[in-house]
């Protein structure tokens, strides 16, 4: 198991590109078998774009699954994609949607009904959804709840990562108990205080998750700096928004880093930094690869298109996010890192606010709530601004936005590529569909996004989750519930 996971970069390439040869048998497979045959769907005259490869070929399929992949092919309903790409429906392996908030408390304006449906308007057909155990709950407990909430209300399917914030009341004995349900990943935050004052229990949470063949995702910010800093800053009266990102410098995220590195590296336990935000961080996981830790990587949209001189302008609460914003020169190495397949994800940490929770008179470093609503338009701002702009190219974007994450989650090949036997998730993309980010035509319930009025070219025109189409051309039209929580894999058979 060691070997399979401590990835050198060169293995890295071959695990997540690889298997040319098989899609292409795969593909001649399904010339040979299914000529004859009728399908309940084909997808026609579409170029077919996989991380591995590109093809025009028609898909055929039946029962929710893809049945071919192949010229020629007839269905009883058919779909006509000629110019535009067919690509894996996106993965986004990190959301926050409220389920029933505990008394008192401020949730995310979006849940599984809205927060999948802005998915899914995206062009996104699986997400995995951070599950906080309110307090006295347990892992397990927090489990059912949101498995309850998404049976009931999601429109695509869901994944779940149970977070530890208290080793005092969820027991880690629980842990082996996710794998056999099948939900194999488990998240800490090294930014909450628990953590800082006890780190041991984590530790051997991560080893518990290992053994069970689960991913174990970390929040690489550290919490005494991050103390120290706000400390600094509310004593001098420096608390406006502008203010932020010394709130959070990157020697916070650089320290938590390093120190993920080391767990996974002691641990060997598969380990997944969440939105990595810089250049120093990229580099401490550089180091901890090199030493043999398991590790991946995790950025997301705000760190690849805005900078920290946001901070400056008036409604600067529309930014916050944890980390901040960072400097061009940490944007650029992301993208940098992003080409190289360095980072193996970009998810959207979708967490939803309206502008005025946001951007209210009165708020300050201290009280505005990070995150941002990025659902509706993840895709097509990253592939406007990596893929049209060159700076990556279009198997790069279906590796980083739908296959690596389906197979970080145990879901590959299930989910995130187009082959015969993978569910039906589907994006029709228009990659010269050229409009501007509106807000208000998310689907979110979030009434603003920082990218506001941002030329965007290639958008969804369709969106297929497993053989029925859900979205057409902006217009989301599916049964609330219908999204399902499919079984995963361990994480060792990566
Ligand atoms: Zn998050």
């Amino acid at each position: 198991m060691a070997r399979a996971l401590v990835l050198g970069q060169e293995e890295r390439g071959d695990r997540f590109e690889g298997g040319r040869l098989a899609a292409l048998k795969r593909l001649q497979r399904g010339k040979q078998i299914m000529a004859a045959e009728t399908f309940d769907l084909v997808i026609s005259g579409g170029t077919v774009v996989t991380a591995e490869q590109e093809v025009d070929a028609d898909i055929g399929i039946t029962d929710g699954r893809i049945a071919a992949v192949a010229p020629g092919l007839r269905g009883q309903d058919e779909i006509d994609a000629t110019g535009l790409l067919v690509l894996p429906g996106g993965v986004d392996p990190h959301v926050h949607f409220s389920t029933i908030d505990p008394p008192g408390t401020p949730g995310w304006v979006d849940d599984f009904w809205s927060g999948t449906r802005a998915a899914a308007a995206g062009g996104i057909t699986t997400v995995g959804n951070m599950i906080y155990p309110w307090p006295g709950q347990t892992l397990l407990q927090a489990l059912e709840r949101d498995r309850a909430a998404a049976e009931r209300d999601a429109v695509i399917d869901v994944a779940f990562h149970p977070v530890l914030t208290d080793p005092a009341t969820q027991p880690l004995s629980e842990i082996p108990t996710f794998a056999e349900l099948g939900h194999t990943s488990l998240k800490f935050f090294m930014s909450f205080g628990g953590f800082a004052s006890t780190p041991e229990p984590y530790l051997q949470a991560m080893r518990a998750a290992k053994d069970a063949g689960m991913l174990t995702l970390i929040h690489c910010e550290d919490a005494a700096l991050l103390a120290d800093a706000m400390f600094v800053l509310v004593a001098s009266g420096r608390t406006a928004p502008q203010f932020y990102p010394e709130s959070r410098p990157v020697t916070v995220e650089v320290a938590a880093t390093a120190r993920a590195a080391a767990f996974a590296e002691q641990t060997q336990a598969p380990t997944y930094v969440v939105h990595l935000s810089s250049a120093g961080a990229l580099e401490e996981v550089r180091r901890g690869r090199a030493r043999g830790a398991p590790m991946w990587i995790e950025t997301r949209p705000m760190y690849l298109f805005l900078t920290e001189e946001r901070f400056a302008e008036p409604d600067a609460g529309k930014y916050f996010g944890q980390p901040p914003l960072r400097a061009p020169s940490d944007r650029e190495a992301l993208w940098q890192a992003l080409a190289r397949g360095e980072i193996d994800t970009v998810a959207t940490d979708h967490a939803p606010w309206l502008y005025a929770d946001k951007t209210a008179p009165g708020l300050d470093i201290t009280t505005i709530p990070p995150g941002v609503a990025d659902l509706d338009v993840m895709l097509p701002l990253l592939w406007s601004e990596g893929v049209i702009s060159g700076r990556i190219s279009r198997q790069r974007f279906v590796a980083a936005s739908s296959t690596n994450a389906a197979r970080l989650l145990g879901l590959y090949p299930r989910k995130g590529t187009i082959a015969p036997g993978s569910d039906a998730d589907l994006v029709l993309w228009d990659p010269a569909d050229s409009r501007p980010v509106r807000a208000a035509t998310f689907a979110s319930n979030s009434d603003y996004s920082p990218y506001e009025g941002w030329p965007v070219t290639g958008w969804p025109r369709m969106t297929i989750s497993r053989g029925e189409i859900i979205v057409r051309n902006g217009q989301v039209d599916a049964r609330r519930g219908r999204g399902q929580v499919p079984r995963r894999e361990r994480i060792k058979s990566l």
